[in-house]
């Protein structure tokens, strides 16, 4: 019976049970501690301020938390790439840490290859593309068809347009659009250069491939004032709904333009 007593689980006393839960508060206050010192040396770590500046000590903003990488060449790269276009603080890290990964050849090629772009490339001297001699590849092309002339906002816009294959005539680049809420307006751009040439040129029709925007519109409507006493047709290109899109998920202006431009069957 003694043995049997003795296996048997005991009830603890009134007192031993306060003894256990002062143990328990004891290891949750250590836990919470021990947290609380982590939590603290995180926030040493990091500094909230409100630039996202690099600092002389070597250390850069990230949002407003500073993130220091101790070498202020690797933090000046990671600045410059950060003023690209589409380029985040974490991205710009990224790419300089993948500069420094990557074998010295292949780091100085992309340094070479801005540096030959910054020091030879200019705009063509007839339609403004890129060029990297007097005139571009495309006006120096005696295939294109010179009677066709496209007018497109940017050189990015005619390498769109040459990526289809579905065009052979000349382009004239306006190197921007007329925007009066940015202070842009047409003697800002090559508006004059490109009335010169369609009344000087042999064009039989210009083709506005500004962008279809309020302010591309606009100056489309522009040029096509100041050539409308010449014979020159001007056509823009078609808008509306785009291939492979579905009705369903086109906006009200795609579905406008669709219509207002419909076509026979
Ligand atoms: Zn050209």
């Amino acid at each position: 019976m003694g043995g049997g007593r003795a296996g048997m689980r005991q009830i603890p006393k009134a007192g031993e049970i306060r003894d256990v839960h002062a143990g328990c508060m004891h290891l949750l206050a250590w836990i919470i501690h021990a947290r609380a010192c982590r939590l603290a040396h995180l926030v040493a770590r990091i500094t909230y301020e409100g630039s996202q500046s690099p600092s002389r000590d070597g250390s850069f903003l990230l949002g407003r938390i500073t993130v220091s990488t101790g070498n202020q060449s690797v933090n000046h790269l990671i600045d410059e790439f950060s003023k690209l276009p589409g380029i985040g603080k974490k991205s710009a890290e990224r790419l300089a840490y993948h500069v420094l990964r990557v074998h010295a050849n292949e780091a100085l090629a992309l340094a070479d290859a801005i540096r030959h772009v910054k020091e030879n490339v200019r705009h063509c001297r007839d339609c403004y593309n890129l060029a990297e001699g007097e005139l571009c590849d495309i006006c120096q092309d005696p295939q294109r068809d010179r009677t066709l002339l496209c007018v497109v906002e940017q050189p990015r816009d005619l390498m769109s347009i040459e990526q289809a294959s579905a065009y052979r005539g000349l382009y004239h680049v306006l190197l921007g659009r007329i925007a009066p809420l940015e202070s842009i307006g047409p003697e800002d751009l090559t508006i004059d250069a490109l009335v010169n040439r369609v009344q000087a040129g042999s064009f039989r029709e210009l083709i506005m491939a500004t962008n279809p925007t309020i302010e591309g519109d606009g100056t489309a409507l522009h040029i096509s004032s100041l050539l409308g006493e010449t014979d020159v047709e001007i056509t823009r290109l078609a808008r509306g709904l785009t291939t492979g899109s579905v009705l369903e998920f086109a906006n009200r202006e795609m579905v406008a333009d669709a219509l207002t431009g419909r076509q026979r069957f």
